[in-house]
């Protein structure tokens, strides 16, 4: 079924606040996982609302918690999120660490300790909406690994995205934002709600075997994502654990004995702003001459068009603006369920859907 996006932020805004979420922490919240929907990352929309549900009534996620903002040093932020949603205390940060760029021109904030940040794209918007170059680096702990390091058969540290932007006319162009796993934990998740197989090169199962069933990942969490480009995407995922988790101090996954049980973010962010280099309208001329120069490029065969890192989101958007949404019954079903612990009723909810 296809829904309208108007009635999915609403239908996930009334969810989050079943979780004890406040009218504006459930917004934006609902607004950021709608927005994964928009673009496509179904692995990062309303599907996560079950995990964070579990997570609330476990005492994992705190809803409407006040991040710690230390003072900053020089161009450096800490933020310690105390297990808030990650959404909007990864907002909170930037905007704290953003008070220290106009001396600096640069800032660099460490995010710690906080809810699923889910999107990481979304921070690099929000930096290139204030005219800001923006690269994030997000480690995952608070569960056991899901990717296997580059050789090995058993996971050594998780789906460790990256994302990094510039600024165009207020607009993150072009938008590169990936998991360093060939593809995000949630795709897996997705495919085994839908009853899909998964592309060759994904997973490996528990012996180290390349496999396409999502099921023994997405419900017991056997085997093994694979890192993206071998030991070139398996060294950068490291390196993200590095930086998120040892450098900016939030632990890396190697602390799981010690970590509460969920879903937890770390985030290295720097922030940059272009016009310590050249003119912000010097620095955008170069980006858009270099965009379109990667446009003119000839298709490879087998490929219809050369795409921009973005331009797949924008075309999602697009699309799904104006045909609806699509959500899998199993991962409604689920959203149901996990709300019902908070004393939802399924039918108000499911009244509150509209199909497209
Ligand atoms: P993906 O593989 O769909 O896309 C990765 C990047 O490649 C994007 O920038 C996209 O625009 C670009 N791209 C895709 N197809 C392209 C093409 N044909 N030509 C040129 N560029 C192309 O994304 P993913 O790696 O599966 O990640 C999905 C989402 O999961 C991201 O939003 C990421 O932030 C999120 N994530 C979050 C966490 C977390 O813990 N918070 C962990 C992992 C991933």
């Amino acid at each position: 079924m296809k829904y309208t996006k108007a009635s999915l932020t609403e239908f996930a805004n009334q969810v989050l606040m079943g979780f004890g979420c406040s009218e504006s922490e459930a917004e934006i919240v609902s607004n950021h996982l709608v927005l994964a929907n928009l673009t496509g990352h179904d692995s990062h929309g309303i599907g996560m609302l079950p995990m964070y549900g579990l997570q609330v009534r476990d005492g994992n996620l705190i809803p409407n918690q006040t991040p710690d903002c230390h003072p900053s040093v020089g161009a450096i932020s800490i933020v310690d999120a105390k297990r808030g949603f990650g959404h909007r205390m990864a907002l909170l940060a930037l905007d704290h660490a953003m008070q220290s760029i106009g001396e600096h021109r640069v800032a660099i904030l460490g995010l710690r300790n906080s809810g699923h940040v889910s999107r990481v794209g979304t921070y690099s918007e929000y930096c290139a909406a204030k005219g800001y170059v923006s690269l994030h680096f997000v480690n995952v702990v608070g569960h056991p690994p899901l990717v296997a390091p580059y050789g090995a058969r058993e996971p050594g540290f998780s789906t460790n995205p990256i994302s990094m932007a510039m600024p165009v006319d207020g607009q993150a162009k072009p938008l590169l934002d990936l998991a360093t796993s060939t593809v995000a934990f949630g795709k897996i998740r997705v495919a085994s709600n839908k009853g899909e197989q998964v592309p060759l090169g994904n997973l490996i199962d528990a012996n180290g075997v390349p496999s396409t069933d999502p099921d023994p990942m997405a419900l017991r969490r056997e085997g093994a994502l694979s890192a993206f480009g071998e030991h070139k995407g398996s060294g950068l995922g490291l390196f993200v654990e590095l930086l998120a988790g040892a450098l900016a101090g939030g632990e890396t996954v190697a602390a799981e004995n010690y970590i509460p049980e969920g879903v937890f973010n770390n985030m290295l962010s720097i922030i940059i702003d272009p016009t310590a280099f050249n003119s912000r309208d010097e620095v955008t001329r170069r980006t858009l001459e270099f965009y379109e120069y990667i446009k003119a490029k000839p298709a490879a065969q087998g490929s219809d068009d050369v795409l921009m890192p973005g331009e797949p989101e924008l075309a999602s958007s697009e699309k799904r603006s104006s045909e609806g949404i699509p959500v899998d019954a199993e991962t409604l079903r689920q959203i149901v369920e996990v709300s019902g612990e908070f004393g939802l009723q399924e039918k108000s909810l499911r009244a509150l859907l509209v199909a497209a």
